[in-house]
């Protein structure tokens, strides 16, 4: 089955066609500055599509290109909200997509996007069927205890203000691979994944099942990220607020110009090693933080989990950062998790045991790939629906 996966910004959309037999991704683009008018800055920029569907007529155009006459089966999107409803990948018709758009208040800028994108498709290929695979859906299996914030009530029940969890495709993906690694059967999989992006979030995973995560009603919750700050106390925001600043400044603050940028000046972690390695005590200090906080939601997890049978690193730093992994296994020893110096630095696109054989829990690195996870769910609901394909 041929599934275009599509990842739909607000001003971008991300899109890969993959064959799901094969695993093979045939094609992948990005589309940026949509809505931007010509906005092109400098030169050789290519200006901006209108809207999302002409940003299709771009996609489709790059797809026909490799495709040639063959047809695309179905389409998969990457809806970052499902709030309470939707814990499984559904199949989109008009209610869904209705259902999809109540829920923008609570990822304002996310869903309005991911809804653009399905109304563009059902307009071009309107016989098309489409799946939204849901970022919070994994976490639906939060137990009362971990989703509630301690606030009266009424803001659950009037606003939905309660922890939601995201990275929940991926956090999904890297279970069942880790539980593979380990020759485990995913519902004997007790552990801890960190899934380290620009985003970061930890859960913690009881049974093969999201038992706790670390972001919450939003994105902005628990580790340092990027440009985000994680965990902070909220009165910092009333302070601020009496201070004269706006919401939308406290906003960009907490989620733009914080983080690793706040404290480094950069939001890219290869660049913040390799200020640390030089000498910049901005850059050691920032490692420092983030390392910490994230041991802190490890060993926090490990007693959520009822002892964890392994700890799982996966996304661009934690497959690939070996000096950020080393830092947060240094604040492990409590937990006996001891890592091999070798296998850690050692590079490699495969999933992997990068622990000794003393270590009490093992340590493993697991890529994701949340574009062939977003496939497959795709293919899987649309066989299940017994829908006729294109
Ligand atoms: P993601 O959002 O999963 O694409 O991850 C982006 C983050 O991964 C950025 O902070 C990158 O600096 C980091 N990253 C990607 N490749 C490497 C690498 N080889 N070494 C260290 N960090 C990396």
């Amino acid at each position: 089955m041929l599934v275009l996966v599509i990842n739909s910004g607000s001003s971008s959309l991300k899109f890969q066609v993959r064959d799901v037999a094969s695993h093979s991704i045939l094609t992948e683009g990005l589309i940026e500055k949509i809505g931007m008018g010509n906005g092109g800055e400098g030169d050789g920029e290519i200006e901006g599509p209108r809207d999302h569907a002409e940003a299709l007529e771009q996609v489709d155009a790059a797809i026909h290109e490799v495709l040639g006459d063959r047809k695309l089966d179905a389409v998969g999107h990457r809806v970052v909200h499902g709030g309470e409803r939707f814990g499984e990948p559904v199949l989109i018709d008009n209610e869904i997509t209705r259902a999809i758009e109540r829920l923008n208040p609570l990822a304002p800028l996310h869903n309005p996007a991911n809804v653009l994108g399905i109304r563009a498709i059902a307009r071009k290929w309107p016989d098309m069927p489409q799946v939204a695979v849901f970022d919070t859906a994994f976490h639906r299996t939060l137990p009362e205890q971990a989703w509630r914030y301690a606030v009266p009530d009424s803001l659950y029940t009037n606003h939905g203000i309660r922890r939601y969890g995201f990275h929940g495709t991926s956090h999904e993906y890297v279970t069942h691979q880790a539980a593979a690694l380990l020759d485990l059967p995913v519902e004997e999989f007790d552990g801890v994944i960190a899934h380290l992006g620009n985003g970061a979030s930890v859960t913690a995973l009881r049974g093969g099942k999201s038992v706790d995560t670390s972001m919450g009603f939003t994105p902005l919750e628990g580790l340092v990220m990027g440009t985000r700050s994680g965990d902070l106390d909220p009165s910092i925001l009333v302070f601020l607020g009496r201070t004269g600043w706006s919401t939308e400044d406290i906003d960009s603050l907490l989620n733009r110009e914080s983080g690793l940028r706040g404290l480094a000046g950069n939001n890219d972690m290869r660049s913040v090693v390799e200020a640390s390695e030089a000498g910049d005590s901005r850059a050691a200090t920032a490692l420092a933080v983030a390392s910490y906080r994230l041991a802190k939601y490890i060993g926090g997890y490990h007693v959520a989990v009822g002892g964890a049978k392994a700890l799982v690193f996966t996304a661009g730093i934690g497959e690939n950062s070996h000096q950020f992994r080393t830092l947060v296994g240094e604040k492990l020893g409590a937990l006996g998790i001891e890592l091999d110096a070798g296998l850690n630095s050692e590079r490699s696109k495969e999933a992997r045991v990068i622990s000794t054989a003393a270590s009490l829990i093992p340590v493993l690195v697991v890529p994701t790939d949340e574009e062939r996870a977003i496939a497959e769910a795709t293919a899987a609901v649309v066989n299940s629906s017994g829908r006729s394909l294109t």
